[in-house]
């Protein structure tokens, strides 16, 4: 059942994303997963099969923390592939070489998008190329108004209403990352990654106390954990962040060899215990977020 909220939640949107609203009364703490979506949209027409599109998924994320809402924190997830349009890229990581003709707005020297995996992904995994053409312009434009501009809409709004109730906001931005580094990650093929990455935008978007707070609990659920390496975070853990006036957001990276096969993207047999070792982590940044607002 959900409460009645001061805030107005979001709607869930068809095929772009969901929105869980709290099950009990909300307390100022947003927990997001823009990556679990695995539904090729229909006018998505990759050269390659659906199961290389799916191996940059942050498969199950969003199952993980879907206890959430039960301690007041909404949930918002994407449905579709990130590969696809990804909603953690700035709309100024456009790959101008995504398109047929000039694109015909303001775009930024991109990291990401030079190594294919900047707002749309022009390779789906490694070297592979993810379309055999590139995109009209209008059909980017319309894609970015479909799904990217509706997910920063939803959580915007969620940052906002909370922030506007209590004057703060605890943000997680939820995601997994390989074993190891691979062929297009920043870190290098085969770089070993500890259990659990939280990325602060080096130190400027959350309070050290938030994300000592979360290392703490990690490291007492026998997690190691590393700061910024090899995510420092990206578009929604920097864009609605600022942790002078109380606006603190992380992006929390899980390793899926915690939790899944990673060769059949199913649950492995320790899943069912990580998820409850995330669930107590929710239940006790949400007694934290709870006692700093009471
Ligand atoms: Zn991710």
């Amino acid at each position: 059942m959900t409460q009645d909220l001061l805030v107005p939640m979001p709607a869930s949107v068809a095929d772009v994303l969901t929105v869980t609203a709290p099950r009990a009364p909300l307390i100022p703490l947003v927990l997001d997963s823009p990556h679990s979506g695995t539904v090729l949209p229909a006018e998505f027409q990759p050269a390659v099969d659906p199961a290389m599109v799916r191996i940059s998924a942050d498969t199950h994320v969003d199952d993980i923390f879907a206890a959430a809402p039960d301690h007041g924190a909404p949930l918002l997830a994407a449905l579709f592939p990130r590969s696809f349009l990804d909603t953690n890229r700035s709309l100024s990581d456009m790959d101008r070489l995504m398109v047929a003709g000039p694109w015909p707005h303001l775009t930024r020297d991109s990291n990401t998008a030079r190594r294919g995996m900047g707002l749309i992904w022009r390779k789906a995994w490694g070297e592979t190329p993810m379309y055999d053409a590139p995109l009209s312009v209008a059909e980017a434009e319309a894609r970015i108004r479909r799904y990217w501009l509706p997910y920063h809409d939803a959580l915007r709004q969620l940052l906002d209403g909370a922030f506007a109730q209590y004057r703060r906001v605890w943000h997680i931005n939820c995601h997994s990352m390989t074993d190891a580094g691979h062929a297009m990650s920043s870190d290098g093929l085969g770089t070993t990654r500890a259990d659990i990455c939280i990325g602060d935008m080096l130190g400027t978007s959350a309070g050290a106390e938030f994300t000592g707070l979360l290392r703490e609990i990690l490291m007492e659920e026998g997690f190691s954990v590393a700061m910024n390496k090899p995510f420092k975070g990206a578009e929604l853990t920097e864009a609605y962040a600022n942790p002078a006036i109380g606006r603190h957001s992380v992006q929390f990276e899980i390793n899926r060899r915690l939790y899944m096969d990673e060769a059949t993207r199913e649950r492995s047999g320790d899943y069912p215990a990580f998820k409850a070792a995330m669930t107590r982590l929710v239940a006790r940044v949400a007694d934290y977020v709870k006692a700093e607002v009471a």
